[in-house]
């Protein structure tokens, strides 16, 4: 049975009461998707549970959400590229202050997002506007509405993830995401900062703390003048003090994001089915975390991934550059060195694996792999032709390696 898209719409469309939240129908690009029917169906319900939700969450158990409209709305992309999820906003209706929140479907359809969590986050900027009123909540800095909002909606460890991910290139991810609470520009990458100051309130003094910081503005206060009641901290000394509380948890946060990439990459490597996919996760974690163990490691695997998958000359390439510059801290330097040669021996590069080979026996001279170096140099030469210097390096190995298995070897090459 084909079901017009009109026809649900008006099946859907909540009648607007005065005092009753709203859904508003909604004849976007989805509408026709039979998803979107049973979205409309539950969001009536939605908004009431977020309501009374975000309402305790903020302390505010009797705040008044009657007059909050929900509109979905496809928003295009915005000047910055990023999707834009939503937002609140009061307007007048019939002479009548209505809190409007418009959301984005695309959070819900792509997948990528959580609208529940998204009204959650609008439910409670309505709350709010509501709660201190036009005044008080045009004076409220944006640190402490979107701090408030990312707080109670429970988006704060996701906004942390979502933005030390993307600013894993920069020298210092953790320094770039605090850059003060108060700074002019109010950008969505200080989401996690605005947050984070909420979380220390509630780290200091308990969920009552953000309670009683709530009623304050509530009643009017600035928010410098609720936090320094609060806290008992003057608002230079609470600023401080947050940055350290958020320095810790996003260095935390940094710490498990690389940890769990390292895990990833080498669970990819050592399953040793998909070598291209663990060439590309190592790749990531060598790069993301250039200056740290893993960073390190992930570099000399990075070379092994693309050995093992028979890109000879990458390999080589990546893992002269891991000997060259961060192998020395890992204790990898002679198994690089060691696959260096039989890379360039694959590669028919006969000069450079004997080199390379000479160059371990010399400066790795007690790695386990110095003697089976040795003799390797020595089957190259012999393999490609050059008898007279195969010999004299078989003789020198019977005569330095006496007693080794390499020596023994070596020997049944000359009696040949
Ligand atoms: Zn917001």
């Amino acid at each position: 049975m084909h079901v017009s898209a009109a026809s649900v719409l008006v099946v859907l469309a909540v009648a607007s009461a005065a005092g009753a939240q709203e859904v508003r129908p909604y004849a976007g690009k989805y509408a026709g998707d039979p998803e979107t029917a049973r979205l409309m169906a539950r969001l009536p319900a939605l908004m009431k549970e977020s309501a009374r939700a975000m309402g305790e969450r903020l302390g505010l158990a009797d705040a008044d959400a009657s007059n909050v409209v929900l509109e979905l709305v496809d928003l295009p992309l915005g000047p910055r590229k990023d999707i834009q999820l939503g937002g609140t906003a009061t307007r007048q209706v019939d002479g009548h202050s209505v809190q409007w929140i418009t959301l984005n479907p695309e959070s819900h359809f792509s997948g990528n997002g959580d609208l529940d969590v998204e009204v959650a986050h609008e439910m409670t900027h309505a709350l709010l506007r509501n709660a201190l009123g036009d005044a008080a909540h045009r004076a409220l800095p944006k640190w402490a509405r979107e701090g408030l909002a990312v707080w109670s909606a429970g988006q704060g460890p996701g906004r942390i993830a979502y933005w030390l991910g993307l600013f894993w290139e920069k020298p210092d991810p953790v320094a770039a995401l605090l850059n003060g609470l108060d700074n002019a520009t109010h950008a969505i990458s200080d989401y996690p900062e605005d947050y984070l100051a909420i979380a220390f309130i509630e780290s200091a003094h308990g969920i009552e703390g953000v309670h009683q910081f709530v009623k304050r503005l509530a009643a009017g206060k600035p928010a410098t003048e609720a936090v320094a009641e609060v806290t008992g901290q003057p608002w230079a000394e609470f600023e401080k003090d947050a940055r350290t509380f958020s320095e810790a948890r996003l260095r935390e946060a940094l710490g498990d994001a690389e940890s769990a990439a390292w895990r990833r990459s080498m669970a990819t490597y050592r399953a040793g089915k998909d070598y291209e996919a663990a060439q590309r996760a190592l790749f990531a974690v060598a790069a993301r975390f250039p200056d740290s163990w893993a960073g390190a490691l992930a570099l000399y695997y990075f070379g092994r991934a693309l050995q093992l998958g028979g890109n000879f000359a990458d390999a080589r390439d990546a893992l002269v550059v891991f000997a060259g510059s961060t192998g020395s801290r890992t204790g990898l330097m002679d198994d690089a060195i060691w696959n260096i040669a039989l890379c360039e021996e694959k590669l028919g590069r006969t000069g450079a694996a004997v080199e390379t080979c000479d160059r371990l026996a010399r400066d790795f001279s007690f790695s386990p792999q110095a003697p089976m170096a040795l003799l390797k140099a020595a089957g190259i030469c012999d393999a490609s032709g050059r008898a007279d210097e195969a010999k004299a390096r078989y003789e020198r190995i019977v005569k330095d390696l006496a007693g080794t298995k390499e020596a023994e070897e070596a020997k049944k090459k000359l009696e040949r």
